[in-house]
């Protein structure tokens, strides 16, 4: 797609990483987004390498804070698609508090977050969402303590919308994160990503076997207890939009918060990063 930059991705082969981008760049163009009008704010992490891969604008945060980043750009261009993507470690462990509070305030922007539940940049330790006994450099008997369930927490939070998604699955992952850039309001999309370097037990075949599509499923993602019932199920691994508030209202439309978006002045600069320059 255009959404492709020349840089050639320094990630291993066979990395999940590959088919959670190429999924989001299909979903960015099949909404009807350009390299002009979209954003891509990263964290840190392996996944973080991503704006370099896309070619479109796009800003390296600082770690796990990729997500108010993406929240100031979108308040200083409304009219940018802002995704905002990063891995469990940066999101979920150093970044959840940000995690929490851009899901309650529902900002019309997409996070895409590749897990694989491991920390891969820095070789291999344990990350919020690694199984409670995966034996690692800093968990040689295992972390001892249950994951973070990040559905849970964005449900909790207020969340407007909950996916979960699979990298390996190009077109069903494609679609999904379609859904969360359609979604008027936060699209939060969890992606199974594997790390075929560092973890050898959350595996392309474990998550192939595992894995329940919701859509041959009667689940309503209309049903926030039903959400919740599957988002609690600790031994399912579902694919597919578990929760869409179909009434959800992003912040920038709330009654009472209009002017705390920036608006764009008339004779302003076309290019997208020229006006965030402005702003700033
Ligand atoms: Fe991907 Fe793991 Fe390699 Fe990082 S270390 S690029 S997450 S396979």
């Amino acid at each position: 797609t255009d959404f492709k930059s020349d840089k050639q991705p320094t990630w291993c082969p066979g990395c999940g990483d590959f088919g959670t981008m190429n999924g989001m760049m299909k979903a960015l163009a099949e909404t009807g987004n350009d390299p002009d009008n979209t954003f891509i704010v990263a964290g840190i992490g392996c996944s973080g390498k991503i704006g370099t891969y896309m070619h479109s604008y796009a800003l390296h945060g600082v770690h796990g804070r990729a997500l108010p980043v993406g929240i100031g750009v979108k308040m200083a261009n409304p009219d940018l698609e802002v995704m905002v993507s990063g891995g469990d470690g940066d999101g979920y462990s150093i970044g959840a508090g940000h995690f929490i509070h851009a899901v309650r305030r529902n900002v019309d922007m997409s996070y895409v977050v590749m897990d694989n539940r491991i920390y891969g940049l820095t070789k291999g330790q344990a990350s919020p969402t690694s199984r409670e006994d995966f034996e690692t450099s800093t968990s040689p008997d295992g972390p001892n303590q249950p994951p973070v369930n990040p559905k849970a927490l964005a449900l909790a939070s207020g969340a407007t919308f909950i996916a979960q998604s699979f990298s390996s699955n190009a077109q069903r992952h494609a679609e999904i994160v379609k859904q969360a850039v359609e979604h008027d309001g936060f699209g939060f999309v969890n992606v199974y990503s594997p790390c075929v370097t560092f973890n050898d037990v959350d595996t392309y075949d474990y998550f192939r076997d595992a894995i329940v599509d919701l859509d041959d499923t009667d689940h309503d993602p209309a049903d926030r207890d039903q959400a919740k019932d599957k988002i609690l199920e600790s031994d399912k691994e579902y694919m597919g939009v578990l929760y869409q508030d179909e009434d959800s209202v992003p912040f920038e439309e709330r009654e009472g918060v209009e002017g705390s978006m920036a608006e764009i002045p008339d004779g302003a600069p076309e290019g997208a990063m020229d006006l965030v320059r402005e702003f700033y």
